[in-house]
């Protein structure tokens, strides 16, 4: 199996993508796959589902990603269970489809937080188990709204997608040193609670259809299993043809 007893953080795992990521590493053999998301109810639930279903060791934590002291909190519930992190997946988002002059500037800092500084700050703790132990894969969510701007979302919902390609290829350079690879993943329109209302019609993609959280799910496994072994600082579009870049 592509993780067997490998441990992970997916923040965003109680839900959509998040959720099918979690999924599909307990199904590879992971060791310990931990869910960190604001919505502790669905947390448990999906990591109690997930359990059964794989018999894989998932537990959830609740945590407001944009808090540090939630952060702090989450690596010592991790650090209790596991003295190695193998793999951090950045998934926790929030979107919407205001135009510019409806974006306040609560709105603006709260989108940049939980999409992009929360990456930044989840990276660093990553980083100081993985560099010592020289291993480890980092993997954050962006979209191809990072890369071709946001037309259906918000302004400020792309441009922190657009931090998470650069953050991605920053810490990439950082983390080569110490073996630990740096990726980012850019779904482009997958049937999500995120895109429930967004109305995206299926025709404007050249597969002709929209993608599933499954989907995406596949691509992260790549990122992070030894597959990619020589991949750091790249980003996989998972977009059905949209953007291609
Ligand atoms: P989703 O709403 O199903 O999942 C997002 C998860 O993040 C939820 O479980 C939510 O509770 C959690 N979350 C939100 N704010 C949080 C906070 N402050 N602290 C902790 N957890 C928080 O949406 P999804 O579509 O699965 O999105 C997952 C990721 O994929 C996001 O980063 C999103 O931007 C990205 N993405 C989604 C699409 C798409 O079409 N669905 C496209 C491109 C990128």
């Amino acid at each position: 199996m592509l993780l067997e007893g490998k441990n992970i953080i997916v923040t965003g795992g109680a839900s959509g993508i998040g959720a099918a990521c979690v999924k599909r590493f307990a199904e590879e053999g992971a060791g310990f796959v931990l869910i960190v998301d604001i919505n502790a109810e669905a947390g448990e639930r999906v990591a109690k589902e997930i359990s059964k279903a794989t018999g894989a060791k998932v537990a959830a934590v609740k945590a407001n990603v944009t808090i540090e002291d939630d952060i702090k909190e989450v690596f010592n519930v991790f650090k209790k269970n596991c003295d190695r992190l193998d793999v951090l997946l950045n998934c926790a988002g929030i979107a919407n489809t205001r135009n510019i002059y409806e974006i306040s500037c609560e709105q603006w800092d709260r989108t940049m937080n939980v999409n992009l500084r929360s990456a930044f700050l989840f990276s660093r703790e990553a980083l100081k188990i993985m560099e010592p132990q020289k291993y480890g894969k980092i993997i954050n969510m962006a979209s191809q709204a990072g890369k071709s701007g946001g037309i259906t979302v918000g302004i400020d919902y792309a441009v922190s997608k657009a931090g998470i390609l650069n953050l991605t290829k920053s810490l990439a350079k950082q983390a080569a040193p110490y073996s630990v690879t740096v990726n980012s993943v850019a779904p482009g329109l997958i049937a999500t609670a995120m895109t429930t209302s967004f109305g995206y019609d299926p025709e404007t993609v050249p597969l002709k259809r929209i993608g599933t959280p499954e989907e995406v799910a596949d691509a992260v496994m790549f990122v992070a299993s030894d597959l990619s072994r020589y991949v750091t600082g790249a980003c996989i579009d998972v977009n059905g043809g949209i953007l291609m870049s």
